[in-house]
């Protein structure tokens, strides 16, 4: 198993150096029985989640309110706005038909001072960017080409934190998370925020959908792919959505279609850490951000946190005089300041003195390393830290997988090769993970599905800068896809990059909201 043994190292380590990351690869290395485990414990939240039981469950499962399939024949220009990270986009996105859309959009910094600021102050910021974007690409005039009896712009909002939806235009926020900290949003209605300020702004714009950025990747990979199961971001944050039989979710009142789009927000599994390996690197980053003690899954696999993982570890071993000689630096002190993207260069440098390791510590972190052990010690540490993020991410796709397989989920019966058979104890001890005796469904594949089309197919549409740009991060997650669901995961499970999943998806939640044009089944 590649996932369990760090980097060769080309010098000799010392005993304790050797005996310090053989005891780190024991702590971060997740095996196929750890995960059967954790992807038992995700079904079972999904599930408690679904039932209104929130008591029992941390995954909260919103429905979505979009429901109905895309053949990606819809046409039309709609305005999308795109806020959740350090960049919010305003774009205007135009549906061609055939698959085809042509997108073009502009970013805005969200600066430190708006990601705290009070909520108004952000969204007439937001306002005033959509005026401006309108008047300087002429949108109004694009537009009207397509839409001849309004004179009204459609706008889809993609925003991506958790918000309870009572309508596809209506929503409350639940918590703030990756390091926004608006006061006076949580508890109140983000379309209304947004539509506050547009008037305020005398902008002419009528916001007609709110989505989560799961909700818009999957469904901007529907357009491509009409039968996209799940959308994921693997990004400064992470969370997951995707396709639920409406007969299931006991918190819908009375269901008119018989299916629906639904936000996990699986990036606050097990906030109690009765089943995650959390370690006390993990625990201190938790209780240092500026949200201790939820969204404890998304601090292990997200962008916005492995950096900070990696860093504690670093610290840790400096401390104990096993790197660096026992000296760090001020930048190296200094909270959040080992960037993901560093882990991403160091874990590309495979040249033979780890050259480009020893440029990012020297011009990023004021590091000096001399020895070439001390690189390698710092490359296997953030492959630890990476390898954990992509196993546990395929952990929770292949959960959500299996519970759309399972009796009652939206791809049981459907003819898909992948099949739930034989249930099975996973019952670990060794590892002192859980004790409850879970029954965990196996998935095994059909032997006698000699064809696999399109149509069989269980698409994931994925965006967000870990999954892209993360070295081996897409690899990793396949083979931890490969122990859960099998060896045709691959195949049978394509995992897919969704372009401008967040701008394209917007646009179609409009479309839906608007012109109700997609078949409802
Ligand atoms: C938010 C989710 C979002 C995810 C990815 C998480 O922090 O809670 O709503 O989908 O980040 O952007
Ligand atoms: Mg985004």
């Amino acid at each position: 198993l590649t996932s369990s043994t760090p980097a060769k190292p080309h010098t000799k380590w010392s005993d304790k150096q050797s005996k310090a990351l053989a005891d780190l690869t024991e702590e971060f290395t997740l095996s196929t029985a750890q995960l059967e485990h954790l992807t038992a414990a995700f079904i079972d939240q999904m599930q408690s989640g679904l039932a209104g039981d929130h008591k029992s469950s941390d995954l909260a499962m919103i429905p979505t309110f979009v429901s109905g399939r895309l053949d990606g024949q819809e046409r039309g220009s709609y305005l999308a706005l795109d806020l959740g990270g350090t960049n919010f986009r305003v774009c205007l996105i135009t549906l061609k038909g055939n698959h085809d859309v042509e997108p073009n959009s502009e970013s805005f910094k969200v600066t430190e001072h708006l990601q705290e600021a009070h909520i108004s102050e952000l969204m007439d910021f937001i306002a005033i960017s959509i005026k401006d974007f309108i008047t300087r690409e002429h949108i109004s005039s694009k537009i009207a080409k397509h839409r001849s009896n309004s004179n009204t712009l459609e706008l889809g909002f993609t925003f991506s934190f958790p918000v309870t939806q009572t309508a596809i235009d209506a929503g409350m926020l639940l918590r703030w998370t990756k390091g926004f900290n608006c006061p006076g949003a949580v508890g109140s209605d983000i379309v209304q925020l947004l539509q506050e300020a547009l008037d305020r702004k005398e902008v002419k714009v009528h916001v007609a959908a709110l989505v989560n950025d799961t909700v818009g990747t999957l469904l901007a990979h529907s357009y491509k792919y009409p039968n996209t199961f799940i959308g994921a971001i693997f990004g400064t944050g992470t969370n997951g959505a995707y396709v639920e039989a409406t007969r299931s979710i006991k918190t819908m009142p009375t269901p008119t279609a018989k299916e629906m789009i639904i936000n996990i927000e699986w990036g606050n599994f097990d906030k109690d850490k009765r089943f995650l390996p959390v370690t006390p690197f993990d625990n201190k980053l938790d209780r240092e951000s500026i949200n201790p003690g939820v969204h404890v899954f998304e601090k292990m696999i997200s962008g916005m946190y492995l950096g900070e993982i990696t860093r504690n570890i670093l610290l840790h071993l400096i401390d104990r005089r096993l790197l660096f000689d026992g000296t760090s630096s001020q930048k190296l002190n200094a909270h959040w300041s080992f960037k993901t993207e560093f882990m991403s260069q160091i874990e590309s440098d495979t040249s033979p003195n780890l050259t480009s390791i020893a440029q990012i510590l020297k011009q990023k972190l004021e590091i000096c390393s001399k020895a070439q052990i001390d690189r390698e010690i710092v490359k296997a540490v953030c492959e630890l830290v990476g390898k954990r993020a992509a196993r546990l991410s395929a952990m929770a796709t292949a959960a959500v997988v299996r519970k759309g397989l399972s009796d009652g989920g939206h791809l049981a019966g459907d003819g898909y090769p992948l099949k739930l058979s034989e249930k099975h104890r996973v019952f670990d001890t060794a590892a002192g993970v859980n004790k409850s005796e879970t029954a965990v469904e196996k998935v095994h594949e059909r032997t006698d599905s000699a064809v696999v089309h399109d149509g069989n197919l269980i698409h994931v549409g994925i965006d967000g800068s870990v999954f892209k740009l993360y070295p081996h991060f897409e690899e990793r997650m396949v083979e931890g896809l490969t122990e859960l669901l099998g060896s045709r995961a691959k195949d049978l499970v394509p995992l897919n990059i969704a372009e401008d999943g967040s701008g394209v998806g917007a646009a179609l939640a409009a479309l839906i909201a608007t012109k109700n044009a997609v078949h409802s089944r």
